[in-house]
């Protein structure tokens, strides 16, 4: 699982603001594609239209073989803030999303504490996110996902609101985790290093609104 068609994917405004328009891309099982390209070329409509968040005005999302008519479990989406409960612990964020489908909490806990070495964190699962590190908080907010098992990750800006070093190192922790989970990921960013080193396709778009013309992918390019 985890295949995604996205077929002449178009997102209108109003007006002539077309967001973006005839994006086609296919993205095998297990496959990391990475999304740059300049502010407002239309990376995070594209990335929301897959999520579910928006309804496109034109083409259309499958995920494995169905089409995406709105928000979904079988959809992970990271954000660049963390979104972590301030007042709940690390293994009680990660259990959240467990408890509200219905997960009996000792066992919602359990697989929290998994999921929380599963991103190296086995040691912090008490504490709280203000004592964390910014790089260790986006650590939960990926292991909150991932415990729901989704087929698809989709991250938007994942590390945008890290420092230069943590960034780094949080590449490498994001590579790692990869490799132990093999969920298909669609990653938003700016950086087209980040893009190289994380992805199996970067896929660049070009355009937008404020070009007046729709946002589009420019190229494909395998890494
Ligand atoms: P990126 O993530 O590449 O910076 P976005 O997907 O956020 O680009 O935005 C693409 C274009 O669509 C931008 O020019 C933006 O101004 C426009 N846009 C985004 N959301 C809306 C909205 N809700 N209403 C009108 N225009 C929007
Ligand atoms: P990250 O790359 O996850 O942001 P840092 O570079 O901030 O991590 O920290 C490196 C290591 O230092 C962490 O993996 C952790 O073992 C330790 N560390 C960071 N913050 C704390 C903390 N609040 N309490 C205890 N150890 C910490």
């Amino acid at each position: 699982t985890g295949h995604l068609a996205i077929d002449g994917l178009g997102k209108h405004y109003g007006g002539d603001t077309f967001a973006m328009r005839d994006v086609t891309l296919e993205v095998s099982p297990g496959e990391a594609i990475a999304v740059v390209g300049a502010s407002g070329c239309g990376k995070s409509t594209l990335l929301r239209l897959v999520a579910g968040f928006e309804t496109p005005t034109e083409g259309r999302v499958l995920l494995d073989g169905r089409p995406v008519t709105g928000p979904g479990p079988d959809r992970g989406v990271v954000f660049q803030d963390y979104g972590l409960f301030p007042w709940l612990s690390v293994r009680e964020n990660i259990a959240y999303g467990l408890r509200e489908r219905g997960v009996h909490r000792r066992e919602a806990l359990r697989q929290a504490t998994e999921h929380a070495e599963l991103v190296g964190l086995g040691r912090f699962v008490d504490a709280y996110p203000h004592t964390l590190s910014g790089g260790m908080q986006q650590r939960v907010g990926i292991a909150r996902v991932l415990a729901l098992h989704p087929s698809v990750l989709l991250m938007d800006e994942p590390l945008g609101a890290l420092d230069a070093l943590t960034r780094r190192q949080m590449q490498d922790e994001l590579v790692a985790i990869r490799r132990r989970v093999g969920t298909t990921l669609v990653l938003v960013t700016h950086s087209i290093e980040e893009a190289v080193y994380l992805a199996d396709r970067v896929v660049v778009m070009a355009g937008g609104a404020s070009h007046g013309v729709p946002g589009q992918v420019s190229a494909v390019v395998p890494v």
